[in-house]
This record gives C-alpha cells, sequence and structure tokens, in this order.
C-alpha cells in the first residue's frame, strides 16, 4: 500500500522547521542491499543461527568455526551497494535538513552513499582487531586463512563490531545519547525498536521533546507506543519521497 502523498508533506514540513534532526537506522534499510536481517529467515542467518554464532563467548571458545560465518559475512558486505533509502539520508544532510544518523548496522552503507557524520552504534566491519591485544588490523591485505586469521601475538583477529553478549563502545553510546537528548525531530528508519540499548534511543529523544517520524515496513512498538508518524513502506521508497516533498516545499 502506497502511503498518501500528504504524510511525505507532513514529515518535509517537520524537517524543514526543526532545528537539529536525526536519524536512527536498523537492519531493515540494508535489506533493500541484500543484507538480511539476523531475525529474518533466509540467506545467511538460516544457515547460522545468529544467537549462537554473533554471540562473544561462542567466538571466544572456537574463533575458526564464528570464522566460517565471518568470511560469509565480510562476502556479504563486501558485495553489498547502497540503496535509494541510503542515498536519501546523505540528501538530507547536504541539505543541512539532519545532522547525523546513529546507525546499528556494520555496514557502512551511509558512508558510501555520502553521509558523513554516522554515529556506529553497533561498531563496524571495516577492520579487524586483535581479540588478546586489540591492536587493529587493516582489511587489505591480510591473509585470512587458516581460520583464524592471528594477530602477531598469536591472538584471534575479529572484525570491529559489537558481539551479542558484549556492550556498546563508549564513545559511540555517548554520542548517541548526547545526539538522542538534543535532537528535536527524530526519523527512525528500519529498526524495531527491540534490540537493547539501541530500543531506548527513540524513547529518550521523544522525552526531551523530540518529534517522533517512522519508517518500517510493518508496525512496530515503536508505531505503537512512541512515534507521532508512522509511514510503513521500503525505506528505499519512502525516503526518497520524503526528499521529493522537501524540494517541492522551498
Ligand atoms: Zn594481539
Amino acid at each position: 500500500m502506497t502511503q498518501d502523498s500528504t504524510f511525505y508533506r507532513q514529515v518535509a514540513d517537520r524537517l524543514n522547521q526543526c532545528r537539529g534532526a536525526l536519524a536512527l537506522t536498523g537492519a531493515g534499510i540494508s535489506v533493500e542491499s541484500g543484507i538480511p536481517d539476523f531475525r529474518s529467515e533466509g540467506g545467511l542467518w538460516s544457515r547460522f543461527d545468529p544467537m549462537e554464532y554473533g554471540h562473544i563467548e561462542s567466538f571466544r571458545r572456537n574463533p575458526a568455526k564464528i570464522w566460517q560465518m565471518l568470511l560469509e559475512m565480510d562476502d556479504l558486505l563486501s558485495r553489498a551497494a547502497p540503496n535509494p533509502a541510503h542515498y536519501a539520508l546523505a540528501e538530507l544532510e547536504k541539505r543541512d535538513r539532519i545532522h547525523s544518523i546513529i546507525t546499528q548496522n556494520v555496514d557502512s552503507l551511509h558512508q558510501r552513499a555520502g553521509s558523513a557524520q554516522v554515529i556506529e552504534y553497533h561498531g563496524h566491519g571495516r577492520d579487524f582487531r586483535c581479540d588478546r591485544c586489540q591492536q587493529t588490523y587493516g582489511r587489505e591485505g591480510l591473509v585470512l586463512q587458516p581460520l583464524p586469521p592471528r594477530c602477531s601475538c598469536g591472538g584471534p583477529l575479529r572484525p570491529n563490531f559489537v558481539f551479542f553478549g558484549e556492550g556498546i563502545p563508549p564513545e559511540a553510546h555517548q554520542n548517541a545519547m548526547d545526539a538522542a537528548r538534543g535532537c528535536d525531530l527524530m526519523l527512525v528508519v528500519g529498526t524495531s525498536g527491540t534490540v537493547a540499548p539501541a530500543s531506548f534511543l527513540p524513547g529518550i529523544a521523544k522525552e526531551h521533546g523530540a518529534y517522533i517520524v517512522e519508517i518500517n515496513l510493518a508496525r512496530t512498538e515503536i508505531t505503537r507506543q512512541i512515534a507521532d508518524l508512522s509511514i510503513h513502506e521500503p525505506a528505499g521508497l519512502a525516503l526518497p519521497r520524503v526528499v521529493t516533498a522537501l524540494v517541492e516545499l522551498n
């Protein structure tokens, strides 16, 4: 079902009037780029149970086994390309209508679409670090086989993203909290608001007076409890329509 264009005019009006808008994005925005949500069926996650393969305890018990999944994930991420939703958010930043994006994704697709201010709440998959001594290793020229790739100290390398069972990188958490408290509009895109602590961010923004616009395919807890306006369409369709409505206003 296509939303009435008045919805998009309302969002554009709000974006036009607000002082500082922020976007919060989740897995849903990258599904259209070929990266499956770990909670949905299909692809990578039908062969690797995310709760097992994504948990830091599993990695530490058997890094070689978890690296079989990480190799496929790395391949998936390297083949993925930004979709119209990523480009629309980059355009909103260029037009000074949002000042930053908090993303729960580790795929770097916002940066590749041209967004400059991106808070990576769960880290990223661009490089690796030693799980023992924390030394960082760039992706380029890294010898991955035999699994797991190892640091010169002998420790196993891991991606620079957060596994289940680990905390949010403190700086990203602080920046996200500051941004959520300081915005007067939050665009929530492709995230159902169920994975803590990122799920608290829309509520924090709302408590501090922000207007909450949700773009999610299906109804979510955010629709029921937090959103002032919900658009249930693919983000790759909805966000470009927001940009078009904004251009028509100005
Ligand atoms: Zn090391």
